[in-house]
């Protein structure tokens, strides 16, 4: 049975997401009517023609204002869909799980809740409508891109084949891809910048460390020809939710790499004020600062043609299996010039909109689909795993030296 899907925001993963979904409706009829909207149609339709003229998939396009919940609820009126794919911001997240218990369709998306005027997520505000999920026979699920999303599947799955107990977590996000641009953001680069400039946070013996902002690094030798990156520690929303679902689990940290010249105009960026995220009078107007960096730094979907290199993300794990000391490493490798090519996209929005699909996929099909508000590490990370290598993210899961 062909499922009708809305996919909302059209965007660097919004349009990854579109083409991946037409391409599963192609190969496997999971999905029937696949609409896409967004603030702005233009960009849907842009998606959409896309998606037509390398695989030859129609999708329909619409414009909504998905903070607006009346108009959105006209929209799912008429499309009618089984499930909303939310693909645009953090901060839609509410609205739209709001939409959907008032017109009984199932939630995905891939960030978590963050207001608008506060640089801080956490799931308590989506983890509040686990009752109203349920009552409506309604499941949401949250964070299903790579990191989050893929990264908690990867824990699951070692948790269920490789390891017994898990003492340490390390999830370490490599992108060795380089672009050519003096400063730019592979994502959202105001949802980018709030996340990078924030204070770090780790789980150590129980409770939450704070560190300051990218003051704590490390090394790590990356497979498959990539080799030693530093990879600075940063608290990343994924971390929450496995340290509430992954017991007896000393530490658990984030890391990512950067490029010093990344970080080097970022620090610049700082000093002048342009990543702050409150609203400043400029001439008689109000300007919140990172809106307008923003807008001035190049979109991120125009680096698909220009991004050259592979990304690495991955879980390396530490436990005991069969009561002897295991360590074990699981990722996938992806490659920025390979994901332009088949989709027109580079592979931070491609590794972010193929678990999206796939997530999808798993609560349409019934596999994943139980009423309320659920992480991917409580859910069986088999049968996604495996679509996700059959939809373009391989995985290898390696036993290393501690
Ligand atoms: P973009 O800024 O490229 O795209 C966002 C899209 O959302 C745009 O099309 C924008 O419309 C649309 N949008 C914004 N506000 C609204 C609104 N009120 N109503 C309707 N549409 C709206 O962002 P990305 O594609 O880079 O990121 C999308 C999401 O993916 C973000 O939440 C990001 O945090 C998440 N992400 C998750 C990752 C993961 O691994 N889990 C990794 C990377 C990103 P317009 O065209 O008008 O601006």
């Amino acid at each position: 049975m062909a499922h009708n899907i809305l996919i909302l925001g059209a965007g660097g993963v919004g349009s990854v997401v579109a083409f991946k979904c037409a391409e599963a409706a192609q190969k496997t009829g999971v999905f029937g009517q696949i609409t896409l909207a967004s603030r702005t149609k233009a960009r849907c339709d842009a998606v959409a023609a896309n998606v037509r003229n390398r695989i030859g998939v129609s999708l329909n396009t619409a414009q909504v204002d998905a903070d607006d919940v009346p108009s959105l609820c006209n929209l799912l009126r008429s499309v009618q869909p089984e499930l909303v794919l939310n693909i645009a911001l953090p901060y839609q997240d509410l609205h739209v799980m709001d939409a959907c218990l008032e017109c009984g369709v199932h939630y995905l998306d891939t960030a978590n809740y963050e207001p608008l005027d506060t640089a801080h997520f956490e799931y308590k505000w989506q983890w509040a409508y686990q009752e109203r999920f349920k009552e409506k026979g309604l499941c949401a699920l949250l964070g299903s891109g790579f990191d989050p999303g893929v990264t908690n599947v990867f824990a699951a799955y070692v948790m269920k084949h490789e390891l017994d107990t898990v003492h340490v977590l390390d999830i370490i996000d490599c992108n060795a891809g380089d672009h050519g641009q003096p400063f730019a953001t592979n994502f959202n680069p105001e949802i980018n910048i709030r996340e990078v400039t924030a204070k770090g946070r780790y789980w150590e013996q129980g409770e939450w460390v704070q560190t300051d902002p990218l003051s704590f690094a490390m090394t790590y030798k990356f497979p498959d020809g990539i080799g030693p990156k530093k990879c600075y520690l940063m608290y990343h929303e994924e971390l929450e939710s496995l340290v509430k679902h992954l017991k007896g689990l000393a530490r658990a940290r984030f890391w990512m790499t950067f490029s010093d010249q990344y970080l080097n105009h970022l620090k610049v960026l700082e000093n002048v004020g342009l990543t702050r995220i409150d609203p400043v009078d400029y001439q008689g107007n109000k300007i919140v600062p990172v809106q307008f960096l923003a807008h001035l730094l190049p979109n991120p979907a125009s680096l698909g043609p220009l991004t050259r290199g592979k990304t690495c993300i991955g879980n390396l794990m530490q436990g005991k299996f069969q009561g002897k000391d295991k360590t074990v490493y699981i990722y996938n490798i992806c490659q920025h010039e390979a994901c332009y090519s088949e989709v027109g996209a580079q592979a931070i929005s491609y590794t972010t909109g193929v678990p999206a699909m796939v997530g999808a996929k798993m609560l349409v099909e019934g596999v994943w689909q139980k009423p309320g508000v659920w992480n991917l590490e409580q859910l069986d990370p088999d049968p996604f795993l495996k679509d996700l290598a059959a939809f373009g993210l391989p995985w290898q899961c390696v036993e290393v030296q501690a």
